[in-house]
């Protein structure tokens, strides 16, 4: 039966720099065409760390020789450059993988804005370290100028941002009409562009949307059957990294969430992926998560592998 799928994709699906990203999608590609090759409606989302963080440090360098010249550039507009980039070499390869198995698709991707309260607690604490190292002099500036800083784990000082919940993917009518043309949609890059409505405005907003809680809003709101976490782990796993780790195939919302209050998933890596994967599952009768490898995404929808969470 033809599933209509979300897939989120993780920072190995990309690489860490422009050669690494071109190699990688090409890979990424083959992953996504199986499913495609399958009579999936396939919709793909994915992070940009390394790429966004490429993006801003070139141009505040350029800032940082003539501001003149080169006023800042925000960081939603980062977030666009690298949802733009990430996209073209996402498209072109998934276009020609395509046609090399005989299918004849279009492929686009859309610079999508994802709307956030602005009362969203995370604006009181932020926890998103970006942009370059700084000594603490340095740091202390910046936070005159009225951004907040912290020290990232001993490396040195950076600006840190909040990571808001996505409430509302601005472009979803226009992702939702070409899906169901029967095109493949590239959309949510990073997590979205963090906007904040107001009025006929939307106002970019210097925040970092998790991808996959972004991908888990798109899954939704596209009324996907499934959502697929690709990953650089095969399952998730309960005391993981420790000599009594297990892996485990079939997780329940209620084991999940369970599971979640005794710290098995580490923050900012696993923990996101599973709570994506247990507010989708929960979201609708029938509706499915899947975390896995890259490379096992068709074995994983097949039931083969990974870690189906499921109401
Ligand atoms: P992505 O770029 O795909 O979002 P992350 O590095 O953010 O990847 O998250 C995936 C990583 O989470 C895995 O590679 C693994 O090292 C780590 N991880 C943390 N806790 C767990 C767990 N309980 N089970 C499996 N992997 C875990
Ligand atoms: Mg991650």
């Amino acid at each position: 039966m033809p599933k209509r799928i979300v897939i989120a994709l993780g920072g190995n699906a990309l690489g860490n720099n422009l050669p690494e990203q071109y190699a990688a999608a090409q890979n990424t590609a083959k992953a996504i065409a199986d499913l495609v090759e399958e009579g999936h409606q396939v919709v793909v989302a994915h992070g940009n760390g390394p790429q966004v963080g490429t993006i801003n440090l070139a141009m505040a360098e350029l800032t940082a020789k003539d501001p003149v010249k080169y006023p800042p550039t925000p960081l939603t507009v980062c977030g666009a450059m690298s949802q733009g980039y990430i996209g073209y070499d996402l498209q072109n390869a998934l276009r020609t993988e395509l046609l090399d198995r005989g299918i004849r698709k279009e492929v686009c991707t859309i610079i999508t804005q994802v709307a956030v309260d602005p009362q969203d607690p995370a604006f009181s604490h932020p926890t998103k370290p970006i942009g370059r190292f700084m000594t603490h002099e340095e740091a202390l500036a910046v936070e005159a100028e009225g951004q907040a800083i912290m020290e990232d784990a001993g490396r040195g000082w950076r600006r840190v941002v909040a990571s808001p919940k996505p409430r509302e993917i601005v472009e979803i009518a226009s992702i939702s009409d070409m899906v169901s043309a029967g095109h493949i949609v590239i959309a949510c890059g990073g997590g979205g562009i963090p906007v904040v409505r107001r009025g006929n405005r939307l106002e970019g907003i210097a925040a970092v949307i998790d991808k996959d809680f972004a991908s888990c809003r798109l899954a939704q709101e596209l009324d996907a059957d499934y959502l697929i976490i690709l990953t650089a782990v095969e399952k998730v796993a309960i005391n993981f990294g420790k000599p009594d780790q297990q892996w485990l195939s079939e997780l329940g919302t209620a084991d999940a969430k369970k599971l979640i209050g005794e710290n098995h998933f580490a923050p900012g890596s696993m923990l996101p992926k599973v709570q994506a994967a247990v507010e989708f599952a929960e979201s609708k009768a029938g509706r499915r998560a899947l975390i896995t490898l890259l490379e096992k995404a068709k074995e994983g929808i097949a039931g083969r592998t990974g870690t189906v969470v499921c109401d």
